[in-house]
């Protein structure tokens, strides 16, 4: 997981987690204050994760199974929920200049 770029203290996976759900807000690193913000190849993983199981599942999957638009759509939000628990491992963040 994400480290602080100055002091090395490691940052939560609560606090990126939050971080990405409240549209990529920069973290402030608690012990030295420096933001950091996520990096663009970071924001691109974040969409292609959540979009494309999203688009495969609503084009492909659902309308195999029979499943009717609200249950579509309340399970992408699901599915959009529980990859989102995993992103805070993946994401990286950078120092903002
Ligand atoms: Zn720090």
């Amino acid at each position: 997981m994400q480290n602080c770029k100055f002091c090395k203290r490691k940052f939560g996976w609560k606090e990126l987690l939050i971080s990405i759900w409240s549209s990529y807000k920069p973290i402030e690193c608690g012990e030295c204050g420096k933001k950091h913000s996520i990096s663009f190849a970071s924001k691109f993983l974040v969409s292609f994760l959540i979009i494309v199981p999203a688009v495969i599942f609503g084009l492909l999957i659902a309308p195999d199974m029979g499943l009717s638009k609200p249950v579509t759509f309340g399970i992408i939000v699901m599915m959009a929920f529980f990859i989102s628990l995993v992103l805070p491992f993946f994401v990286k963040y950078e120092v903002k200049s």
